[in-house]
C-alpha cells in the first residue's frame, strides 16, 4: 500500500516536472529596486513612486534629481544611483556581438507586400513600431491582422507565435479576429486562445500591466508580439490640462523603454498605435502629428504615418527609422484583412 503511494507521487512529480515551464533568468531588469544594497522597502517605495520603476531607469537617474524626489541624502542618492548602475552591467557590446544580435531579428507580415517591403521585409522584432493616424485610417486593423499573421507558418509571413494584446481604448474584437483567421485558413478558436487581452482603464493600470507581461512570458515563451492599442488615450485623456505634461511623459517613457527592453530581451515584435492632432503652426503641408510627440518618437524605432488613399485605399509613410529610405506603400482593408491594393496587384 505504501509502495502505491510512492508510485502515485513519482508519477504526480513526473507531471509536474513536464508542465514546468523553462524558468527564464531573471536579468537585471527584472530584479526589483529593493534589492539593491542599502536601498528598504520604504525608500523603494518613495524611488518607484517617483517613477524610476526598475533598475535601468535608476541607473540612469540624476542622482541630485533622486535625493530630491525621494527626500534622501545625497551621498545615498549617489550610492543608490552607483549600485544600480552595477547591478544593471551596463556594459558595451561589440560591433560584431551587436551583428550576431540582429541577425536574430524576425519578421512579421502586414498581409500586403507593399507594406512589408517598405517595412524591409514585415514588423520586426526587438522593436517597437509605431502607427499614428486618424481614426479609421487602419492603425487597430493592423494590429488585428499582426495578431493572426504572428501566428502562422514562417513561409506564410508569421514567427509559430502568440501575441499579448493591451487594449486601451475596449476596441478588441474577437469576431474580426476569428474572421482573419478564417481568411488565412487557419482556427479561429485557437487564434483567439492564442491572444491574451489585458484591457487598461487607467493609464496606471495600463503600466502595470505592462510590468506584469514578463510573468506572462515565463509562462509562455511563444509570446512574439506586444500590442498597445492605443499607448497614449488613456495618458491623453488623464493628463488633460493638469499642467503635467512632463511628469506624464515621464511615465509614458518608462512604459515605453519597458516595452523596448522585453523586446530586445525576448526578440519580440511590439507594435503601438497612436492618435493625432492637428498642429496650429503648420501652414503648408499636412498639419497632423503623433500625440506624446517628441518622447514616442525617440522611442519608437519605426513611425509609421497612416492616412485614407484613394477608392478606399489606405497609404502608410515610413516617417523614421533607422536604415530604411523614408517612402510610402498602398494598401487595402477589406474583410479577409489587410492585403495590397487592386493596383498595385496588377503591376
Ligand atoms: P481609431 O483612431 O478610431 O482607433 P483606427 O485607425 O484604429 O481608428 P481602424 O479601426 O483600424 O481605425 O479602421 C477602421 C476601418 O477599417 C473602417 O473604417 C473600415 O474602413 C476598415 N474595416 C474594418 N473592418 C472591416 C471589414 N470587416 N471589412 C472591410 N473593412 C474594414
Ligand atoms: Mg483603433
Amino acid at each position: 500500500m505504501a509502495k502505491k503511494e510512492d508510485e502515485d507521487e513519482t508519477v504526480e512529480e513526473k507531471q509536474k516536472e513536464e508542465e514546468k515551464v523553462e524558468p527564464i533568468d531573471t536579468d537585471y531588469e527584472y530584479k526589483d529596486i529593493k534589492d539593491l544594497p542599502g536601498v528598504g522597502a520604504a525608500t523603494a517605495s518613495k524611488i518607484r513612486n517617483a517613477g524610476y520603476m526598475d533598475i535601468i531607469s535608476l541607473a540612469t537617474a540624476n542622482p541630485l534629481e533622486l535625493a530630491e524626489i525621494c527626500e534622501v541624502g545625497e551621498p545615498t542618492a549617489r550610492k543608490i544611483v552607483a549600485e544600480a548602475r552595477e547591478a544593471s552591467k551596463m556594459n558595451f557590446m561589440s560591433g560584431l556581438e551587436f551583428e550576431d544580435k540582429r541577425k536574430s531579428v524576425q519578421r512579421i507580415s502586414t498581409g500586403s507586400q507593399a507594406f512589408d517591403i517598405l517595412l524591409g521585409g514585415g514588423v520586426e522584432t526587438q522593436a517597437i513600431t509605431e502607427c499614428y493616424g486618424e481614426y479609421g485610417s487602419g492603425k487597430s486593423q493592423l494590429a488585428f491582422q499582426l495578431a493572426v499573421n504572428v501566428q502562422l507558418p514562417k513561409e506564410k509571413g508569421g514567427l509559430e507565435g502568440h501575441a499579448i494584446w493591451i487594449d486601451t481604448e475596449g476596441t478588441f474584437r474577437p469576431a474580426r479576429i476569428e474572421q482573419l483567421a478564417v481568411a488565412k485558413n487557419v482556427d479561429p478558436k485557437e487564434v483567439l486562445q492564442n491572444i491574451r487581452i489585458g484591457r487598461a482603464y487607467s493609464s496606471d493600470h495600463q503600466a502595470l500591466l505592462v510590468d506584469k507581461i514578463p510573468e506572462l512570458i515565463n509562462k509562455d515563451p511563444k509570446i512574439k508580439l506586444i500590442i498597445v492599442d492605443s499607448m497614449m488615450a488613456l495618458f491623453r485623456a488623464e493628463y488633460v490640462g493638469r499642467g503635467t505634461l512632463a511628469d506624464r511623459q515621464q511615465k509614458v517613457n518608462v512604459v515605453l523603454h519597458t516595452l523596448q527592453r522585453l523586446a530586445d530581451r525576448f526578440n519580440i515584435a511590439v507594435y503601438i498605435t497612436n492618435q493625432v492632432m492637428a498642429r496650429p503652426d503648420v501652414m503648408f503641408g499636412d498639419p497632423t502629428v503623433a500625440v506624446g510627440g517628441h518622447i514616442i518618437g525617440h522611442v519608437a524605432t519605426y513611425r509609421i504615418y497612416l492616412r485614407k488613399g484613394k477608392k478606399g485605399s489606405r497609404v502608410a509613410k515610413l516617417v523614421d527609422s533607422p536604415s530604411l529610405p523614408e517612402g510610402e506603400a498602398v494598401f487595402e482593408i477589406t474583410a479577409n484583412g489587410i492585403t495590397d491594393a487592386e493596383e498595385e496587384k496588377k503591376k
